[in-house]
């Protein structure tokens, strides 16, 4: 065999079982496809990994390709029997280097000797584990069971995994029983985590006090402890996991991920999860929205849970790349996620992409991304705004800006089509003032519920390079198509008044 032993490495050592639990620092050129490069790269360093005598017990489970490099994963057994979590990984480039190690076997000396043995019946350890959930599992079943060894501290068990399952309502356990004693090892149960209690501005402490000079600080930075602008809320549709993965949102853009066990009902804005649960929060409630609207099923605006970056740089900046299909928030100034209006504006770009693939291609479209963006954002929060502030648009984000109200943008401005600026490198933001104007006339004389439906549906037939006179007459064709057109002529004498046209 050629000459595969590293000379130049680096090494994390783990916590239990004194062998490192990941080896990195190096490259080195192994033959064979990943599978095989990762078996002989095992053999050839299990002193190094202390896994001698147990590489032999490592079986591959399976090869994850990354667009980079190839992911051996590979499952400890001793005995027949699985270890729990005792998986090791290999990394190799798609030019055959091993790139990284992480180990997490358990060496032959801690692994049970024959005293250890499944002496309880399975059966026996599956009316132990119901038994342990108490009355929340009255109605469940027990499926079948798994053995594990069960590494507990520096002991490994002999243990039963079962996963305990109940209908009306949806609750799921997996609970590991030791097959020697009876005791229950582990609980873990998957619905209780997918209903969490968490605090968030809805939609930010402006709109939350009566009056918002109070929070600032008399320097005029903005003040932190904000104890009145909380609202305790529960995260809805979180698949099962120990992150913010849900059905309609995830934060898997997002670096050091909070934990749903991480007491997100009391967390201030200053904890580190706070912004991931604002994004997520607002997101999947908007979402959910579209849906109730009859953007689902086969008519889904998305089709997959909008990813999410909470911390995407630490500019005063936020976007949504048409490339990832996500949505990015700044974390300079105010952090744009702290202002749910910031949130749902680039959901809104999410929207009109997911409708039209790369909307936005011209200054009138542009303009048109921006004015939606603002309208929707407006749209969703007037309900928990004070009458001053509905116009007005991420006041949090502004709150030092020094306006009164604060707000990044209003949507009630006097402004015109004639008004638009169409030189190259005109801000489309201020010319999208001429669209979210429009929009929240639509709003005002026609109230929310329709003014959503007609714009949404408008959308449909609009695409990336659309002007504003074609937005509107979209929105009498969804109009016709929705209500029979009966708001058609409110529509006309809004888009008249703004100068947008011609309309038919
Ligand atoms: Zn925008």
């Amino acid at each position: 065999m050629a000459d595969i032993r590293l000379k130049h490495f680096k090494s994390v050592p783990g916590s239990f079982w004194g062998t490192p639990k990941e080896l990195w620092g190096f490259r080195l050129k192994v033959p064979g496809r990943p599978a095989a490069a990762a078996d002989k790269f095992l053999r050839a360093h299990a002193d190094l990994l202390g896994i001698e005598q147990v590489a032999t017990q490592l079986s591959p489970v399976r090869v994850i390709e990354s667009v980079g490099a190839s992911h051996v994963l590979l499952q400890q057994q001793h005995r027949g029997v699985a270890v729990h979590r005792g998986y090791v990984t290999v990394h190799v480039a798609h030019g055959g280097e091993v790139f990284l190690v992480k180990n997490r076997a358990i060496p032959r000396e801690s692994l049970p000797g024959r005293g250890a043995q499944f002496t309880i019946a399975a059966s026996d350890a599956g009316y132990l584990a119901l038994e342990s959930l108490g009355r929340a599992a009255r109605n469940a079943v027990v499926r079948a069971p798994v053995r594990r060894w069960y590494p507990q501290s520096k002991r490994v068990r002999a243990a039963y995994r079962f996963r305990v399952v109940a209908t009306k309502p949806r609750r799921e356990w997996l609970v590991f029983v030791d097959a020697m004693t009876g005791a229950v090892l582990e609980k873990w149960d998957n619905v209780a985590h997918a209903n969490v209690g968490a605090r968030v501005f809805d939609p930010n402490p402006v709109t939350a006090v009566p009056d918002w000079r109070t929070l600032l600080t008399p320097s005029g930075t903005p003040r932190r402890k904000l104890d009145e602008a909380y609202r305790t809320v529960t995260l809805e549709g979180l698949k099962p996991g120990t992150r913010l993965d849900g059905t309609r949102a995830s934060t898997r853009l997002t670096r050091e991920r909070v934990r749903r066990t991480a007491k997100l009902d009391e967390q201030k804005s200053t904890a580190p999860g706070f912004l991931e649960v604002m994004a997520y929060y607002h997101v999947d409630r908007v979402v959910a929205y579209l849906e109730s609207l009859g953007y689902q099923g086969r008519r889904a605006i998305f089709t997959k849970p909008v990813p999410i970056n909470a911390h995407g740089t630490d500019e005063d900046n936020s976007w949504y790349s048409p490339e990832l299909r996500g949505l990015y928030f700044g974390t300079g100034g105010v952090d744009d996620a702290e202002d749910a209006e910031v949130i749902v504006h680039e959901l809104g770009h999410a929207v009109q992409d997911a409708i039209c693939p790369d909307f936005g291609q011209t200054a009138e479209a542009a303009a048109m991304g921006e004015g939606f963006g603002d309208y929707l954002a407006a749209s969703c929060f007037a309900s928990r705004k004070p009458p001053a502030l509905r116009a007005c648009v991420m006041s949090w984000d502004a709150v030092v800006d020094g306006g009164d109200p604060p707000c990044q943008r209003r949507l009630d401005e006097c402004v015109t089509y004639e008004s638009f600026d169409h030189r190259p490198g005109a801000r489309e933001h201020e010319n999208g003032k001429i669209w979210s104007a429009t929009l929240w006339d639509i709003w005002n004389a026609v109230g929310r519920d329709v003014a959503d439906r007609i714009i949404l549906e408008s959308h449909f037939q609009l695409d990336a390079f659309t002007r504003l006179a074609r937005g509107a007459r979209a929105s009498l064709d969804a109009d016709r198509n929705l209500f029979a057109g009966s708001h058609v002529a409110a529509l006309r004498r809004i888009f008249h008044a703004r100068g947008i046209g011609p309309v038919e």
